[in-house]
């Protein structure tokens, strides 16, 4: 069966459920969110196919936090093949041309390009699908979110305000195309030395939690800043799959998405 939507929704061939992971900024943990979820759904069930789109085209960050590289395969009915590491498909700009070429693309060609990275891929069978968005709420993002048939989208944020004025805006975006939103992962929470065990709430303290609440919108988990995610992500090797101890609160996040 696949994902069914609203009229003008197009479903991917072969893709049941899509979801998609939102920021408002670069920077606070989106795609680090959208690997481990990845991982975590697939961990937690492993009947589960589950696919990464790196829709985030001017600053595709997959193939390196999924440890991957090389130009995709065609298949005999010219489809590109997903690459595949830790047993999730991934799909990316990155796999396709140099990343500078991408940074002067213009709105219509991100979204042909995103129309093609999602459309002409060899995905099915997928159970999942993750978006991994581009960050913010313009012309692109919306036209995503009207023309998939999303589940549902998870919002990343710091405790920031100008982060939390980013959730608000997206949360708007997405209900005005009548995509629900799951709910926000709180990224970079909170610093614990690792020395003494102090804590300390570099971004803030508290705002996620208020905001969540006068949204309506839940808080799926808090992710702490650590350097080991970083060290970790930034060499290819998913908290989930390296330390999958250590990773509760993005696991936490794997019973989240709807069925
Ligand atoms: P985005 O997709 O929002 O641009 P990324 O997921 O690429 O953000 O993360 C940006 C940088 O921050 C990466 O180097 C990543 O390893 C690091 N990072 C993300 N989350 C954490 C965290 N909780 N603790 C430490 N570093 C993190």
């Amino acid at each position: 069966m696949m994902a069914k939507g609203l009229p003008h929704q197009q479903p991917i061939e072969g893709v049941k459920n899509i979801i998609c992971i939102a920021s408002g900024k670069g920077g606070v943990g989106k795609s680090t969110v959208a690997v481990n979820l990845a991982l975590a759904v697939a961990a937690d069930n492993p009947k589960f196919k589950v696919g990464i789109l790196d829709a985030d085209i001017y600053g595709p960050s997959i193939p390196k936090l999924m440890n991957l590289s090389g130009e995709p395969l065609l298949t005999a009915d010219k489809k590109m093949e997903p690459l595949v590491n830790y047993g999730i498909k991934c799909m990316s700009m990155g796999f396709l041309v140099d990343e500078a070429a991408a940074m002067v693309w213009r709105g219509l060609m991100v979204m042909s390009a995103i129309d093609r990275l999602l459309r002409q891929v060899d995905w099915a069978p997928l159970d999942w699908l993750i978006v991994d968005m581009p960050p913010g709420t313009g012309d692109v993002q919306l036209s995503i979110s009207q023309n998939l048939p999303l589940k549902g989208a998870v919002l990343v944020t710091t405790p920031q305000d100008i982060a939390l004025a980013d959730v608000r805006r997206g949360t708007t975006m997405f209900r005005k195309v009548h995509v629900p939103v799951l709910g926000m992962v709180e990224n970079m929470s909170v610093f614990v030395c690792p020395k003494c065990g102090h804590t300390e709430h570099i971004f803030g303290h508290d705002g996620a939690h208020t905001l969540a609440e006068e949204l309506g919108i839940e808080v799926l988990g808090s992710i702490p800043l650590d350097k080991h995610i970083c060290e970790l992500s930034d060499s290819g090797q998913p908290v989930v799959i390296a330390d999958p101890e250590g990773s509760q609160p993005i696991a936490i996040l794997s019973g989240q998405p709807v069925a």
